[in-house]
């Protein structure tokens, strides 16, 4: 590519809007421009990015024997409906009207859409394994949509579903997702931890999330220094998911735990699926307080919280609120009124026989006891630990906490859609049975953006060659200099009939324009054709990541170059 033929519009100066490094130099290189919020386009070198990323992974999910195929974006109601999420997903889900008054929905994930595929096609065990993913636009309209691609309203996601005959098979396909997610974010040159999200409502060790580590990342992620123990802290585990009944409530038996440091969402606990409309609840006991995070249908939950702890409480949303009510060591480790850890040194009191809500009317989940280790210490193995605590898997290392971007998420769902919506196929001995499904999200954009926290200088972006939007620039310095542009062309050909990604950089500027841009994109190398050099019969090969420059005879730059 001629970068006078091609459209890269760099900025100077730091847009402000932007508050992470990814989000800003997206905009500053050119990449994406905002439409509205949470809302972009992708300019030409930000779509290069995209396309590379979504490469890498059609390539490991193909390895992996998934089939790609395409769902609409736009889903009817009546999909929905059949698996109970339009009256629980929220307002995450952007809900429409056709001209013949008919709702629909913009897929924010579509295990609807594929199941029902799935369930008309597929008929016999002979059929089975399937996995079927597609890459596609996807709609959440996030309550706070920022940081540009890390969380946007629209963004691009790669979602696969496995469908299986029984359990042994689920476990199969989610092992194979799990190794071609590795090698995913391998390859596209990230560091990035595989850790626990527990699930819920499904209960057990059931999801994995990759966190890609940055500073900047929304998540908490709790290690052992020691062991391989690495989870979401948000996740809340169920030790025993109990069952579905439509008996009369039980009393649920209220344990007290004591000095409990931490309060994390409740979300989990009250079979909500995990999308992020927050609310805090205070609650009073005696002369204690301690603090809940509310998400998912406010009311329905606030409800449930109210019925179960019948204290006296109050509602309020931000930090402020809270430390004035409580006047106490409440704190917060994340952003304002958001999905985090609440700490809190309270003796508080929780429930036994937890009581979840079910897709089916007049329903609910009995005997759901919380937390892995709940008998132990009141809250799982992790849930009240604080940095510098002894690991409680391991008893040796201690833990430790980080941050980290979400860039993957896999899943195994079980039953539950196939059940909701008759998914059944018939087994050797012509009998039916439920299909076993999974479901594997990726967040393209996210995963760029995730690159570039990880992956920058303050000059600008240090892309990993996998994924840059070109993998050399040729920066001719001297342009009135018939030599230096006839070997900058040169160059540029033999590197592009080499199936070199090459950028050659002619616009008629002066260098420091060129390097400055070079920098900012972010280039891994860089050719300098200059007079000085030239006379030498040399060029300079200039090394983003290691800001190293070295002089190398013009004959052997292709060689160095590949
Ligand atoms: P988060 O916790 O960050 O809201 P999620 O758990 O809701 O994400 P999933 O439902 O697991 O997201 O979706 C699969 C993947 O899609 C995520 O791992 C992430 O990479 C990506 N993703 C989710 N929401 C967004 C968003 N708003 N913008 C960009 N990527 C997203
Ligand atoms: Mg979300
Ligand atoms: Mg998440
Ligand atoms: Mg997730």
């Amino acid at each position: 590519m001629r970068l006078s033929q091609y459209f890269l519009p760099t900025l100077r100066e730091d847009p402000s809007e932007a508050e992470v490094v990814s989000h800003k130099f997206m905009l500053r290189a050119g990449m994406i421009r905002k439409v509205a919020a949470g809302i972009y386009n992708y300019l030409p070198a930000g779509l290069k990015v995209i396309k590379k990323v979504e490469n890498i992974v059609r390539k490991y999910m193909n390895e992996a024997g998934a089939i790609e195929l395409l769902m609409p974006a736009v889903v009817p109601a009546e999909l929905w409906i059949e698996s109970g999420r339009w009256n629980v997903y929220g307002k995450e889900l952007l809900r429409l009207k056709d001209r013949h008054d008919r709702d629909f929905c913009i897929g924010p994930t579509h295990e609807e859409v594929v199941t029902d595929i799935v369930r008309n096609e597929v008929k016999s065990y002979k059929q089975l394994p399937l996995n079927l993913y597609q890459i596609q636009t996807k709609f959440r309209d996030e309550v706070r949509p920022r940081f540009g691609l890390m969380r946007g309203r629209e963004f691009i996601m790669k979602d696969a579903y496995s469908f299986d005959v029984d359990d042994e098979g689920a476990e199969k396909s989610y092992m194979l997702m799990y190794e071609a997610y590795c090698k995913i974010f391998e390859a596209c040159g990230l560091e990035y931890v595989v850790v626990e999200a527990d699930s819920g409502a499904i209960g057990g060790n059931f999801s994995h999330e990759f966190m890609v580590t940055a500073d900047t990342g929304e998540d908490f992620v709790i290690s052992c220094t020691n062991c391989d123990f690495a989870a979401n802290i948000e996740k809340a585990p169920i030790l025993d998911e109990g069952v579905v009944s439509d008996e009369p409530l039980k009393e649920p038996e209220i344990v007290t735990t004591k000095n409990i440091k931490k309060v994390v969402d409740v979300a989990d606990y009250l079979g909500i699926p995990p999308h992020k409309h927050v609310k805090t609840l205070i609650l009073k006991s005696e002369d204690k307080f301690f603090a809940i995070l509310i998400r998912g249908d406010r009311e329905l939950n606030l409800a449930k919280v109210k019925n179960f702890f019948d204290l006296p409480y109050v509602e309020f949303a931000d930090e402020e609120d809270i430390l004035r009510i409580t006047g106490g060591p409440v704190g917060f480790s994340g952003p304002k009124g958001l999905d985090i850890p609440v700490y809190a040194d309270y003796e508080i009191k929780y429930m036994k026989n937890f009581v979840l809500g079910v897709n089916e009317k007049d329903k609910h989940q009995i005997n759901s006891n919380l937390g892995r280790d709940f008998e132990v210490d009141g809250f799982g193995d992790f849930r009240n630990a604080v940095p510098g605590d002894k690991c409680a898997r391991c008893k040796k290392g201690e833990y430790k906490i980080t941050k980290g971007i979400e860039v993957g998420h896999i899943f195994k769902l079980g039953t539950k859609y196939s059940k909701a919506m008759n998914a059944y196929y018939l087994d050797k001995d012509g009998k039916q049975k439920l299909m076993v499904m999974g479901c594997y999200g990726i967040g393209i954009g996210r995963t760029a953006a995730a690159a570039i926290e990880q992956n920058h200088d303050e000059k600008g972006i240090i892309w990993p060659v996998q994924i840059a939007p070109f993998e050399v620039v040729i920066v001719p310095i001297n342009t009135n200099s018939e030599d230096v542009v006839n070997l900058s062309e040169t160059l540029y050909l033999k590197l592009k009939n080499n199936n070199v990604d090459v950028l050659i950089d002619d616009r008629d500027e002066r260098a420091g324009v060129k390097f400055n841009d070079a920098d900012l994109v972010g280039y891994p190398l860089r050719i300098n054709v200059g007079a000085k050099a030239l006379a030498k019969g040399n060029v300079e090969i200039f090394i983003r990541k290691t800001k190293e420059t070295v002089e190398v005879k013009k004959e052997d730059a292709i060689a160095k170059t590949m």
